[in-house]
C-alpha cells in the first residue's frame, strides 16, 4: 500500500502547491501530538474556537513538510520543499482519505455505537476475538468525527479485522462517520440520555445512529429494548439482525437464565437451536449486558461455543482511563494497563510529555512486549525505539523475551528484564525518586503488581475526577460563546475540590484566557507547577503583594485603600504595568468600586504607571433565577455604563466581563469581551440543578459486613435504631472526609452496586454504616458518595444547601485520581 503526496492529493482533490516527492505514514490534528515530522501529513482542522492553520508555521520549524490546509496563510515560498494540499474543508478531506483507505479491505469490520458501553463492548470483543484474528481497533475511545479517520486510517495489510466506535452528538453526523467505517456488523449497545443536547428525542437520536448500520450484513441489539426494536423495524434495513432477548424466546439469540451469585454470573442461551451456556467474573447489569453484545458477535464470527465460554470466563475489566497517581518516594505514577498496542502507546507517551513539562522530572516508561500486532519484532521495536527517543523518555524498563531482544535500539539509560517477576525481584524500583513513570503492559505481564508496588497507598476513599468530562463542559459553555468572546476559568478553592493544578494544566492544555483562583498562594503553587497562563487573583491579601510580582500574578482590585498599597508595593519593586482587574460593585455589595468612582479611579490609574488596568468586571448576584431578572438586567446596565466611562480615560482597550456560568447560559447579550465560568466546568448547570458532564466522582470501599438482628442498633448514641434484621455494611469515610453528618440517620444515601444504600445512625468521624440488607454485595465492593448515578445535587438538595458546598467539602486527605478516556 502506498500513501505517496501525489495519490493523498488526487484522493482528497486538493489543488497541489509544491512538487515534492513525500510518502505518509503519519497523521496529524493535534499539532502537540506530533511524533514523526518527515512522514508526517498535517490537517489544519478549524474548529470553533481553535484553527490548525496556526500551527503550521511551528510544524514547519520542527521539521513537518506536508500540509492539508484550507486556505495559505502564508506565501508558500517561505516554505521551501513543503507541499501544501489546499482543500475546501480539511476535516472532510481527513474523512474522504479515511473512507478511500478502508475501501482498499475486504475484512469483516465491526461498527459499535449506542450511548454507553462501547470501548467496553469494544474491547471485550477484542479480547474474545484476537486470539485467532489480527484486530484493528479504535484506541481509548477515538469515536468522534476527527477520532473515527485517525483510527480507520491504522488498519493495514495485516488487519483481519476491524471494531470500531462511533459515537455522536448532533444530527447528521452519522453519515460522515458511515463511509469511513463501512461496518459489516453493526452493534448497538444501547440508547440513553447522554449527549442528549442535540436532539429533540431518543427516537431521532436511536434512527441516527442507526444509520451507520444500512450496509451492514448483520446488526446485534437488545430486543427487549421497546424503543430499539421499533427503530429497526422503522429502518428497514436488509441485514440479518440478531437481537437477543431474555423473553421472547422467538428472538434468533435467546437468553434462558441469568443466574447472578458472589462471584459472578452465569448465563444460559439458546442460538440455532443449540443449548449453552457462559460464565463472566462480573455481577452488574451493564457488563452483562455488554458481555451478551459480545456474545453475539461472536457466534456470528462462528467463534464456538466453548471457546466463548472459555474467553468469557476471563473478561477482564476495562480501565478506559490513563490515570496519574501519587507513588512512593515523590515519583508520579501514570498507569495506562488499558492495553499495549503501539498507537496507544503513542498516546500515553503523549499524555506523559504533556503532564511534565518541568524537565528536572525523569521520565521514566516500564513497557511489556508488544503482542499480536502481526509485525515483525524487528520493525516494531526500531519503531518503538524511535517514538520512546523522540517522546522524550530518559529511561526505559522493559520487561518481556521479545523486547529485550531488540535492547540494543534504545539509546537511552536501559534495563531489561524477561519477566515481570525478574524486574520485581532486581530491586531496581525501589530506586525510581522524583520521576514520573508511565506504566504500559499487555495483560499477560500483570502489571498490577508493579503498580501495587511503587503506588503511595492512604485511604480507601477517593475523589476521582474525570478530564474529558471537564473538557465537554468547557466546550458545551465554549459553543454559547462568541467566537472572539474570552474566557475565565474559575480554578479557586482548589478547583471547587477537584484540585486545582490537575484542572489548571488540562485548561491550559485547552487554551483558555485566563485562570482565577481566590489568594496569592494558589497562584504561586500553580506556577511553581509549571502553569504559563495568566492568572487573575480574586483576594489579593495586602501580605502577599510580594508573591503576585514574583509569580505575575495578576491582583483583582477592589477599592481605592488596596489600590494605593498595590501601587506602592509595585514601585518598591521597580515594576512597571503590571496588570490588573478592577471590580466594580453594582449591586453585590460584597467587594467592588462604587460605579460613581470611576472619575477619580481614572485620575489616580493616570497619575502611574506601576499598574495598568487589563479589564474591568462586576458579578451578578441572581442570575440563576427568574425572579431577579429585572435585577441582573439593571446591574448589566449599571455595569456597562462604568466600564465605559472607565475606558474612555484609557487609550487601550479593557476587557469587560460580568457573566459567570448561568450568566453565560442565560444572558448570551452580556458577554461583553470575556466571561468566567465557574461550577458548569465541573458539570453543574446551576439554572437548573442538573447535571451537564459529571465530573468528579466520590467513592469508597466496604471495609466489613455485619448481620444485625433487628433488636440491636447501630453506631454512637444508639441512633441507628433497626426495624428488621439487617446486614450493615461499613465505609472508610466520615465527616472528616467531607461527608456531610446530617446526612445521617437515613437523611442520605450512597449506591452500592447501583442500589441506594442509606446511612444508617450517625456518622462518624471517619467511618460510617450503611444498610446494604437488600442489596447483592460484599466486603471490598464499591460505593458511590455521589457521581454520575447520584448527582452531587441529590446531596445538596437533602442538605439544603448548593452543589458549590458538596463539591469544596471534600477534605484534603481524600486523595484525587484524575483520569482521562
Ligand atoms: C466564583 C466566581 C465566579 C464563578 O461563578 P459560577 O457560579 O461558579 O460560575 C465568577 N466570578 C466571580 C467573581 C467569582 O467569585
Amino acid at each position: 500500500m502506498s500513501n505517496s503526496i501525489e495519490e493523498i492529493a488526487s484522493v482528497i482533490g486538493a489543488k497541489r502547491i509544491g512538487n515534492h516527492p513525500a510518502h505518509i505514514d503519519w497523521i496529524l490534528t493535534d499539532s502537540r501530538s506530533l511524533c514523526f515530522p518527515e512522514e508526517t501529513l498535517f490537517f489544519a482542522l478549524k474548529t470553533k474556537r481553535n484553527d490548525g492553520h496556526k500551527y503550521i508555521a511551528d510544524l514547519y520549524e520542527r521539521g513537518v513538510r506536508n500540509f492539508v490546509v484550507g486556505t495559505l496563510t502564508t506565501e508558500p515560498e517561505s516554505y521551501p520543499d513543503a507541499n501544501f494540499l489546499v482543500v475546501g474543508s480539511p476535516l472532510k478531506a481527513l474523512q474522504r482519505l479515511a473512507s478511500r483507505h478502508r475501501e482498499q479491505f475486504q475484512v469483516p469490520v465491526v461498527g459499535i455505537t449506542g450511548s454507553n458501553g462501547k470501548t467496553i463492548v469494544k474491547e471485550w470483543l477484542y479480547q474474545i476475538l484476537s486470539p485467532e484474528r489480527i484486530i484493528t481497533r479504535s484506541p481509548r475511545s477515538y469515536n468522534s468525527q476527527i477520532g473515527v479517520p485517525l483510527s480507520v486510517w491504522m488498519m493495514n495489510e495485516h488487519t483481519e479485522l476491524g471494531i470500531f466506535e462511533a459515537g455522536i452528538s448532533e444530527m447528521g453526523e452519522m453519515e460522515a462517520l458511515k463511509p469511513i467505517i463501512q461496518p459489516t456488523i453493526g452493534v448497538l449497545t444501547n440508547i440513553g440520555g447522554a449527549h442528549q443536547e442535540n436532539f429533540t428525542s431518543l427516537q431521532d437520536k436511536c434512527m441516527e445512529k442507526l444509520q451507520l448500520f444500512k450496509d451492514c450484513d448483520v446488526i446485534v441489539y437488545n430486543g427487549d429494548n421497546e424503543l430499539i426494536s421499533s427503530c429497526v423495524s422503522k429502518s428497514l434495513f436488509t441485514a440479518r439482525e440478531i437481537a437477543w432477548s431474555t423473553k421472547d424466546n422467538e428472538r434468533p439469540l435467546f437468553i434462558e437464565s441469568i443466574q447472578k451469585d458472589d462471584t459472578g454470573t452465569t448465563i444460559k442461551y439458546r442460538y440455532l437451536g443449540f443449548f449453552k451456556e457462559y460464565r463472566i467474573p462480573f455481577i452488574d447489569d451493564a457488563s452483562i449486558e455488554n458481555s451478551l453484545h459480545c456474545l453475539a458477535v461472536a457466534l456470528y464470527l462462528m467463534v464456538s461455543p466453548e471457546d466463548i465460554a472459555e474467553r468469557m470466563l476471563h473478561l477482564e475489566p476495562i480501565a478506559m482511563r490513563l490515570e496519574v497517581k501519587e507513588g512512593k518516594n515523590g515519583c508520579i505514577l501514570i498507569n495506562d494497563s488499558y492495553n499495549s498496542d503501539f498507537a496507544s502507546l503513542d498516546i500515553a507517551l503523549d499524555f506523559m510529555a504533556r503532564r511534565t513539562e518541568d524537565k528536572e522530572r525523569k521520565r521514566t516508561l516500564i513497557l511489556s512486549d508488544i503482542l499480536e500486532t502481526g509485525q515483525s519484532g524487528k520493525l516494531l521495536y526500531r519503531q518503538v525505539a524511535e517514538l520512546v527517543h523522540s517522546r522524550g523518555v530518559n529511561r526505559i524498563i522493559g520487561v518481556g523475551e521479545e523486547i529485550s531482544a531488540s535492547a540494543s535500539r534504545f539509546e537511552i539509560e536501559k534495563n531489561f528484564f524477561r519477566s515481570t517477576s525478574e524486574l520485581i525481584e532486581s530491586g531496581i524500583l525501589s530506586t525510581l525518586k522524583n520521576e514520573v513513570v508511565l506504566i504500559k503492559g499487555a495483560r499477560m505481564f500483570h502489571f498490577d503488581q508493579i503498580t501495587d508496588l511503587l503506588e503511595l497507598k492512604v485511604h480507601e476513599t477517593i475523589l476521582e475526577i474525570n478530564l474529558n468530562a471537564l473538557t465537554d463542559n468547557l466546550n458545551f459553555y465554549r459553543n454559547k460563546l462568541k467566537p472572539e468572546t474570552k474566557m475565565v476559568c474559575m480554578v479557586k478553592a482548589s478547583a471547587y475540590g477537584a484540585g486545582s493544578f490537575e484542572i489548571a494544566k488540562t485548561l491550559e492544555d485547552h487554551r483558555v484566557d485566563y485562570l482565577a483562583v481566590a489568594v496569592a498562594d494558589e497562584g504561586a503553587d500553580l506556577r511553581k507547577a509549571g502553569i504559563g497562563s495568566s492568572i487573575i487573583i480574586m483576594n489579593p491579601e495586602v501580605t502577599a503583594f510580594k508573591t503576585m510580582f514574583d509569580y505575575r500574578l495578576e491582583p483583582e482590585v477592589y477599592s481605592f485603600h488596596l489600590l494605593e498599597e498595590l501601587i506602592k508595593a509595585a514601585e518598591r519593586e521597580g515594576a512597571t504595568n503590571c496588570p490588573i482587574h478592577i471590580k466594580i460593585d453594582t449591586g453585590m455589595h460584597r467587594l467592588g468600586f462604587d460605579p460613581a468612582d470611576m472619575p477619580r479611579l481614572i485620575e489616580r490609574l493616570k497619575r502611574q504607571s506601576a499598574v495598568i488596568p487589563r479589564s474591568v468586571f462586576s458579578h451578578l448576584v441572581g442570575s440563576d433565577a427568574e425572579r431577579f431578572d429585572a435585577f441582573t438586567r439593571h446591574q448589566i446596565e449599571t455595569f456597562e455604563q462604568a466600564a465605559a466611562e472607565l475606558q474612555a480615560g484609557f487609550s487601550h482597550k479593557i476587557l469587560r466581563h460580568i457573566c459567570n456560568t448561568a450568566g453565560i447560559q442565560r444572558y448570551p447579550g452580556a458577554q461583553f469581551d470575556m466571561v468566567r465560568l465557574g461550577i458548569g466546568l465541573y458539570g453543574i448547570d446551576p439554572f437548573t440543578n442538573q447535571m451537564l458532564h459529571n465530573v468528579t466522582t466520590l467513592k469508597t470501599t466496604i471495609l466489613q459486613i455485619h448481620d444485625v438482628p433487628a433488636d440491636e442498633t447501630v453506631g454512637y448514641s444508639r441512633k441507628g435504631v433497626l426495624n428488621r434484621n439487617s446486614r450493615i455494611a461499613a465505609l472508610p469515610i466520615g465527616y472528616a472526609d467531607g461527608l456531610n453528618r446530617h446526612l445521617g440517620n437515613g437523611k442520605g444515601y450512597c449506591l452500592v452496586n447501583g442500589q441506594k444504600a442509606p446511612y444508617v445512625g450517625n456518622i462518624c468521624m471517619d467511618v460510617c454504616m450503611i444498610d446494604v440488607t437488600d442489596i447483592d454485595c460484599k466486603e471490598g465492593d464499591k460505593a458511590i458518595i455521589f457521581g454520575d448515578e447520584l448527582p452531587v445535587t441529590v446531596l445538596s438538595d437533602i442538605l439544603d444547601t448548593i452543589p458549590y458546598e458538596i463539591l469544596t467539602s471534600v477534605s484534603e486527605r481524600v486523595k484525587r485520581v484524575y483520569y482521562q478516556d
